[in-house]
C-alpha cells in the first residue's frame, strides 16, 4: 500500500509527524511525504521537520504564488504530476490549510481516496479561509477522522454516511506528548511568581489583515504590558502587514513587551507551559493548552474546536478590548480560572488509531 502524507503549513508538521512515523513501522506500507513548500522559510518549516524528526520530504514543490488564488494552482498542478507518477493508493491530507485543500482537490480528480485528518471540524464563520478548506476537503474526503465529538456532528449533518467517520482523537497532541516526553499535564500548571508573562500569537486575517484589527491589537498589548510582561512571536504574515501599515516600530517600542521571532516548536511548547496565560487565535494552540490545562483566551468570535471552550482551559473573547482582556488576566492571575479536563482520545495514540484503521481498509489487516 502507497500513500502520500501531504504537509504545507506550519500546522501540518506536528500532524503529519506521528502518521508517517506510524506508517513506516509495517513493511507493507509505503509511506511517502510531500511538501507543497506553502510555508518555506526555516523558521515555518526546516525547523519542525527537524525537531519532529521527520525524514527530508520526498518531494518539495516550489511555489511562486502571490494570491492563494495562484498557490492552489500551483500545488495542484505540481502535485497531479507527483500523483501520475507515484500512482498512491490513498492521500492523507491533515488540517485546512490551502495546501490540504489543493491536494484533496487534485487527488479527487486523479480518482485517489483522500483521508482527512482533522474532519468535521466547523466555526460557522464562513469569512474565514480556512473554514472553505475544510468543508470542501471533507466533501472530497473518502475517510473523515475526527479530533472530537462536535466534529461528528457536524458531518453527520452534512449528510457524511456514519462509517465514513472516525472519532480516534488529535495527532497534534501526539507529537506534543512526544516531544515533551516526560512532561505531563500537572507538572505545566504551576503558575509560579516567575512566570507571570502574557504568551500572545496572532495571524487569523480576520485580526491582522486590516490596520484598524492591528491598531487595537496593539492598543491591548500596551495596555497590558503596564502591568505584565508580554512574549509576542510574531507569525510572518502579521508581521508583513505591521510593516505595510508602519506599525512594526510601535510594537516593538512597548515597553515590557518582548517581540520574537517565530519560534521553533520545542520552543514554542516551552513558552506555553511557562506562561501564565496564552493570548491566541491558533486553532492549533486552542488545543494545545487544552492538552497542557494552561489558561488561554482565543480572540475569535467564534472557534471550530468547541471542546476546548466546553471541556478544556480556553475561553473565546469577543468583542474584545482593553479592558475585557485585562479583567480576564487578572482573574487567572488570582486563580479564577477553570483547568478544564482533557478530552477523549487525546491521549498520544491517535496516529495508531489512524493507522490501524487504514490498514484494515487497504491491507485487510
Ligand atoms: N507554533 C510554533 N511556533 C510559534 C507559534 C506556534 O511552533 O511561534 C506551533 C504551535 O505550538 C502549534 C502550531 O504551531 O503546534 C500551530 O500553528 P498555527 O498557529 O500557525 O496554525 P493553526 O493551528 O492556527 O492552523
Amino acid at each position: 500500500m502507497k500513500v502520500i502524507n501531504v504537509v504545507g503549513a506550519r500546522p501540518n508538521f506536528m500532524k503529519v509527524a506521528p502518521l508517517h512515523r506510524a506508517f513506516s513501522r509495517f513493511p507493507e506500507i509505503h509511506s511517502i511525504v510531500v511538501h507543497t513548500g506553502q510555508h518555506s522559510d526555516a523558521c515555518m518549516s526546516d525547523v519542525f521537520l527537524e525537531q519532529l524528526k521527520m525524514p527530508p520530504p520526498d518531494y518539495l514543490l516550489r511555489l511562486s504564488a502571490a494570491s492563494a488564488t495562484c498557490q492552489f494552482s500551483e500545488i495542484m498542478t505540481g502535485f497531479e504530476k507527483i500523483l501520475q507518477k507515484e500512482k498512491p493508493d490513498l492521500v492523507l491530507v491533515a488540517g485546512d490549510v490551502n495546501s490540504t485543500l489543493a491536494c484533496a482537490l487534485a487527488a479527487s480528480k486523479a480518482d485517489i481516496p483522500v483521508a482527512h485528518v482533522e474532519a468535521g471540524l466547523r466555526s460557522g464563520d464562513r469569512s474565514m479561509p480556512e473554514e472553505i478548506n475544510r468543508i470542501l476537503t471533507d466533501a472530497l474526503s473518502a475517510h473523515l477522522f475526527v479530533t472530537e465529538p462536535s466534529a461528528v456532528q457536524n458531518l453527520l449533518l452534512e449528510n457524511v454516511p456514519m462509517q465514513k467517520i472516525h472519532l480516534v482523537g488529535n495527532v497534534m497532541i501526539d507529537s506534543l506528548i512526544g516531544i515533551t516526553g516526560s512532561w505531563c499535564p500537572e507538572s505545566a500548571t504551576n503558575i509560579s511568581e516567575q512566570s507571570r508573562y502574557i504568551l500572545w500569537t496572532m495571524h487569523r486575517p480576520s485580526n491582522v489583515d486590516t490596520e484598524v484589527m492591528l491598531t487595537k491589537m496593539l492598543a491591548m498589548i500596551t495596555h497590558l504590558a503596564r502591568r505584565w510582561t508580554v512574549l509576542f512571536p510574531v507569525h510572518p504574515r502579521t508581521m508583513k502587514n505591521l510593516c505595510t501599515f508602519g506599525l512594526a516600530d510601535q510594537l516593538c517600542s512597548i515597553r515590557n513587551v518582548q517581540v520574537l521571532p517565530p519560534q521553533g516548536y520545542m520552543e514554542f511548547l516551552k513558552l506555553m507551559t511557562g506562561a501564565m496565560v496564552v493570548v491566541t487565535d491558533s486553532g492549533g494552540v486552542q488545543e494545545e493548552t487544552t492538552f497542557l490545562q494552561i489558561p488561554c483566551i482565543t480572540l475569535r468570535e467564534s472557534t471550530e474546536r468547541p471542546v476546548t471552550v466546553e471541556r478544556g482551559s480556553n475561553l473565546l473573547l469577543y468583542p474584545f478590548d482593553e479592558k475585557r482582556i485585562e479583567d480576564n488576566i487578572a482573574a487567572i492571575q488570582q486563580g479564577l480560572w477553570k483547568k478544564g479536563s482533557i478530552p477523549e482520545y487525546w491521549d498520544g495514540r491517535t496516529a495508531e488509531r489512524i493507522v490501524s484503521i487504514l490498514k484494515a481498509q487497504y491491507l485487510n489487516l
